[in-house]
């Protein structure tokens, strides 16, 4: 743990199950990662998913509480950013190049 730093979350900053985080943990593997401080935050998350959408809550594959796959610090429907980041990564992904080849 020796490469991990803990800061004070910001408004909008959100726990791995959506609620809003009251400290941020950063390390090299995993990012920014919040925390909301509620012990049993995980095994009932915020639904739908602020991330995905989803309205199940995320599992691990051994059945455990998951995180979102899609998490980030912020979610993407935050008011006033939500065109930017949607349009960008989904049209890229909507045409494989290979379909050009021909
Ligand atoms: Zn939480
Ligand atoms: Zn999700």
């Amino acid at each position: 743990m020796t490469d991990s730093t803990e800061r004070r979350a910001a408004l909008g900053e959100l726990c791995t199950c959506g609620r809003q985080a009251i400290v941020v943990y950063s390390n090299a593997e995993f990012g920014d990662v919040g925390y909301c401080g509620i012990e049993d935050g995980q095994a009932r998350p915020v639904l739908p998913c602020p991330w995905c959408g989803s309205t199940e809550p995320h599992r691990a594959s051994w059945g455990d509480p998951g995180k979102c796959p899609d998490y980030q610090l912020r979610a993407p429907s935050e008011p006033g950013e939500q065109n930017e980041t949607h349009t960008g990564s989904e049209t890229r992904e909507a045409r494989p190049d290979s379909y050009r080849l021909r």
